[in-house]
Formats: structure tokens, sequence, C-alpha cells
């Protein structure tokens, strides 16, 4: 992003950010860009939420970022708004006795998702914990980093958003930037969110990431393929997180998220858990599953458990 492009960035949450303050305090003048803003950011100033858009605004929109991605990265962007599957509750699991700490699921996720590379943002945090303390997670270590893994002596914890069936990251949006689907995946609205980060306060998972700066994404490595509430670039100032790689599951083919597909050890299993064929109804119906902060009722779809 260059620094013009930033720059207007910057305008267009400050501004909408002072038109909403001035709402909220019943000043009738509403604070608008700059004169010499660009036309996307004026564009982006008016847009409705996502979920009040008509198909052929939803339609423009989409062609609008495609056009600017495309330009921006030197490639085909294609930016999809695939709803949620009929019959679908996606859900995950995780074996914590396979799982050797490698991190390869959180680099996978970090080239799949278009996250930023400097500064480094990582939707999977995977936690080592002491076998003797068990799942401690006060005493849980993010950034060990020993010269090989697992560690005798330690277990892994990965953790990411749990896309809880009752989020209360949802509920504190005093824009309503973010929500859940129907299939269960919980999404935020990178245009509608104006960053007052109420959303990472209230997310028990530390799940939420916030772009303090322009997500650093050198074109060479930008994956192409991208869903307007998922892996698209997210611009500074706003608030992003896993959205199981929708991009990808929600698509007819059925492809995995590209953690489950990048773990050497197949710690990570996913599926529908309306599917009693599925992968991940197998895993709740015959392994002793856990879930993360069980007593906030936060309800997650995301079963710990240990196979071995
Ligand atoms: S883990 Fe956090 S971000 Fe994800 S749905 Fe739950 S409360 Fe929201
Ligand atoms: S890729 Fe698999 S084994 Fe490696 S840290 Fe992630 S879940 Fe664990």
């Amino acid at each position: 992003m260059s620094d013009r492009e930033e720059h207007d960035e910057h305008v267009f949450r400050l501004t909408r950010r002072k038109a909403l303050k001035g709402l909220a305090l019943g000043i009738g003048t509403m604070v608008l860009p700059a004169k010499d803003a660009s036309a996307s950011v004026w564009d982006s100033f008016f847009q409705k939420n996502f979920r009040e858009l008509s198909r052929p605004e939803r339609q423009k929109i989409l062609a609008r970022l495609e056009k600017e991605y495309s330009a921006t990265y030197k490639k085909s962007v294609r930016v999809k708004d695939t709803p949620s599957p009929e019959g679908v509750l996606f859900g995950y699991g995780l074996d914590l006795s396979r799982c050797v700490g490698c991190r390869r699921c959180v680099y996978g996720c970090v080239t799949e998702n278009n996250q930023s590379r400097d500064p480094q943002v990582h939707w999977i945090k995977v936690l080592r914990l002491s076998k003797e303390r068990g799942v401690d997670l006060e005493h849980s270590e993010q950034y060990y980093n020993p010269a090989t893994v697992p560690q005798e002596g330690y277990f892994y914890m990965p953790v990411q958003c749990q896309q809880c069936e009752n989020p209360p990251c949802t509920k504190v949006c005093p824009v309503q930037a973010t929500w859940k689907e129907t299939d269960g995946i919980v999404v935020v609205d990178y245009n509608w969110c104006i960053g007052c980060r109420y959303c990472m306060a209230a997310c028990p998972y530390g799940a939420r990431h916030f772009n303090w700066k322009a997500p650093g994404l050198p074109a060479g490595e930008m994956n192409p393929e991208t869903h307007y509430l998922g892996n698209r670039p997210r611009p500074v100032g706003v608030v992003e997180k896993c959205t199981f790689c929708m991009q990808r599951t929600r698509e007819p083919d059925g492809k995995y998220p590209a953690c489950v597909e990048v773990c050497p050890v197949g710690a990570r299993k996913f599926g529908n858990l309306l599917d009693p064929t599925s992968e991940i109804r197998n895993v709740i119906e015959n392994k002793r599953v856990f879930i993360l902060k069980e007593d906030l009722n936060t309800q997650p779809k995301f079963y710990y458990f240990y196979s071995v």
C-alpha cells in the first residue's frame, strides 16, 4: 500500500469514527472525507453494511475491490462472496496427542489468508505446556524456540478462533461489523469495522488481531483467491481473525482449511457437525473431547481431544 493509500485509509476510519461519535452525541453534522480523497475512499465511506447490500450492490463492490487489488498486487485477484452452504455447521477438532508444536499451521495460515508479514500477524498461536501441569494456560509459553520439537516434558496446544456458538465478540460491536453466519463462522466486514477493538477485549481466547499498521503483504506472496469476509487484503485500523478458511471450505468441492492440509502429523480434523458421517462427528462421538473455558458459556465449535 502506498503512503497515499495508507493516508486515505486513515482518513476513512477517522472520519467514520467521528461521524459515529457525532451521531452518538446527537450532533447533526456529519464529518465527511477530505475534498481531495480518492474515489474509493468516498465509495467506501458510503458503502452499506455487507448484510444490507443488494445483489447488484455487492457485485459492484466486489468488482471494485478486484480491480483495486489486481492493480496493487499485479495479478488477477478474485473476491468471492460465497454464502454459507445449506445444512452445514462447521466444527474443528485438534488432537493434542499428535501435535508436535512445529507451527507449520501458523505459517500455512499466514500464506493462505494473506496475513501481514511485516508487522507479523498470526491467526493461530501454538502454546507450549508442561505435561506435569496439564492444560494450565496461565503457565503456557507462546514464544518457545528450541532447536527441535517436540521437547521432552511438554505438549502443544494450538489456539485460534473457536467460532463460538455464543460469541461475546459480536455482541459488543457498536456498529454490527462482526456477526456469526449460519454455517457457524464468525466474520468481520472490514469495510464496516471502525477499529474500536471492543471485540478484541471481549474475546476470551485472544483470537482477534488489530492492524496497527498497514499490513505488509508482498505482491509475489499474495493469495489471489479471496473471500470478501475472509482472506482479502485488510486495511490498516481494522480487526481480523480466522474464518475456517471460508474461501476454501465453502466451495462446492469442500476443501479443508489450509492448517488441516499442512499439518504433518494429522492433528487437525474438520467437517460438518450436522453430518453424522463426518470426521468431526466421529471425533466428538468417539473421543473424550473438551472445549476451552467451558465455564464462560461461549460454546466453542473447536474440540480438543487425545487420540492415544
Ligand atoms: S474465539 Fe473469540 S473471536 Fe472467535 S468467536 Fe469466540 S469470542 Fe469471537
Ligand atoms: S501443524 Fe500440526 S503438529 Fe504442527 S503445530 Fe500445527 S497442529 Fe501441531
